[in-house]
């Protein structure tokens, strides 16, 4: 059972999703706009968020902004259109996953519950197989146990999701990964996502790394394959 926050301003839409991830098990609280959404995340630090692009006060983007200020919340976004969805992967915030309205309750919590086994399937690893891990390369270092970065001496705010993907490329440098096989070991063989969700996840961690030489830019695409972490030196 996880507890999960609705930011969503259909008051008939919030309590048919509320329902529907009721009847899950899961316990669920519900806001209506933006700056409620905040307040409400940050009061009662739920597992997962589920937010509404388009809100009074302020969006589903700047509730997103906010939150992962300080915490690594999974989020599900729902948008509109396919236009805005397209503007909110630009936007590369971090959302772990988008829903286009209209959707269906069955596909939301098929999205749900995938989300909540992965950051559960990584923390185990972390915990079970890693509590000592630590990677460390020039200019990046990952501890496993605690999920610590730092990179260049800076410490960085990685999603579970984000974490899963650099552990990965940074624990095997030179080695070339698959999407599919990123999106079976990160993800899960079970979940639902876009083509291009380990593409925006990647470009996300890219940034958050930094810029030009540091460990972000050492995330490689092969073309036509996947991406390997370049062997420093
Ligand atoms: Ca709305």
């Amino acid at each position: 059972m996880a507890t999960i926050v609705v930011v969503e301003d259909e008051r008939e839409l919030a309590g048919l999703i509320q329902r529907g991830l009721e009847q899950d098990g899961h316990q669920v609280r519900v806001a209506g706009d933006g700056p409620g959404g905040v307040e409400l995340i940050e009061r009662t630090n739920p597992d997962l968020a589920v937010l509404d692009v388009m809100l009074p006060g302020f969006d589903g983007l700047e509730v997103t902004r906010r939150v992962r200020q300080d915490r690594q919340t999974p989020i599900i976004m729902l948008t509109a259109r396919s236009t805005e969805l397209d503007k909110v992967l630009g936007l590369e915030l971090g959302a772990d996953d988008y829903l286009t309205k209209p959707f269906s309750m069955r596909e939301l919590q098929a999205r749900v519950n995938a989300i909540l086994r992965r950051v559960e399937r990584i923390r185990d690893q972390s915990r079970s197989r890693h509590d000592e891990e630590v990677i460390e390369l020039p200019d990046l270092r990952i501890d496993v146990g605690s999920h610590e970065v730092i990179s260049r001496g800076e410490s960085v705010h990685l999603t579970a999701t984000e974490f899963g993907l650099l552990r990965l490329l940074a624990g095997n440098p030179g080695r070339v990964f698959s999407r599919e096989f990123l999106l079976e070991e990160v993800w899960g063989r079970d979940a639902v996502v876009f083509d291009r969700t380990v593409d925006t996840h990647i470009q996300r961690l890219r940034k958050k790394l930094g810029g030009a030489g540091s460990p972000g830019e050492r995330i490689e695409t092969v073309w036509g394959v996947g991406y390997k972490y370049a062997r420093p030196g």
